[in-house]
């Protein structure tokens, strides 16, 4: 099945000269969502994780489904103020602007090995924060692994120091 099929560019958006890859498609067609987990499963290769961190909000839609496969907890990195509990902050830029990730002090424990989960990887600033979060909490970071991964703003790069799987590429 070519998942690509399942992914809508949406140019301009959220900001002039941004091609958005839209993943809503892919959700909503059973047969390719099913795929997808299998898809980003496989990139684990039976790797032992114990918590799932999957960033807002995209890294909603399939995280906890990889959780729950993995027999891990899922753990959410939040935009400021969501979280209702302490949290530990983590700053980073992004591809369209700057934004802070939190995620609670007690989310994660120390030893604990952490595949981190998000829909896209662009410039990386997002998952090297996910990636600096889990480590402030004492975690360790087992993999980084995405849906889509831009190659062409060379995000991997960034996150050099982890391991980075990415189902398909642009
Ligand atoms: P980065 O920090 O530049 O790697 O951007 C990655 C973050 O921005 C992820 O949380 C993505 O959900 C989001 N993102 C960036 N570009 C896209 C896109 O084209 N489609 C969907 N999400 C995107």
């Amino acid at each position: 099945m070519n998942l690509n099929e399942f992914i809508r560019d949406i140019p301009d958006f959220p900001e002039q000269g941004i091609v958005f890859k839209d993943i809503t498609p892919l959700m909503g067609n059973p047969v390719a969502l099913q795929a997808v987990q299998e898809g980003l499963l496989d990139l684990l290769q039976g790797l032992k994780i114990d918590k799932v961190v999957g960033m807002e909000s995209r890294g909603f839609f399939l995280g906890p489904a990889l959780a729950m496969h993995l027999n891990a907890g899922f753990v959410p990195l939040r935009k400021p103020g969501k979280l209702p509990h302490t949290t530990l902050k983590q700053a980073y830029g992004l591809e369209y602007g700057k934004d802070v990730l939190e995620m609670h002090t007690d989310a994660i424990e120390k030893g604990e090995r952490v595949l981190i989960h998000d829909d896209v990887l662009a410039t990386g600033g997002t998952a090297e924060a996910a990636c600096k979060l889990v480590e402030q909490a004492g975690g360790v970071v087992v993999q980084c692994n995405f849906l889509i991964e831009l190659d062409f703003l060379k995000g991997r790069e960034r996150i050099s120091a982890y391991s980075v799987q990415s189902l398909l590429h642009y």
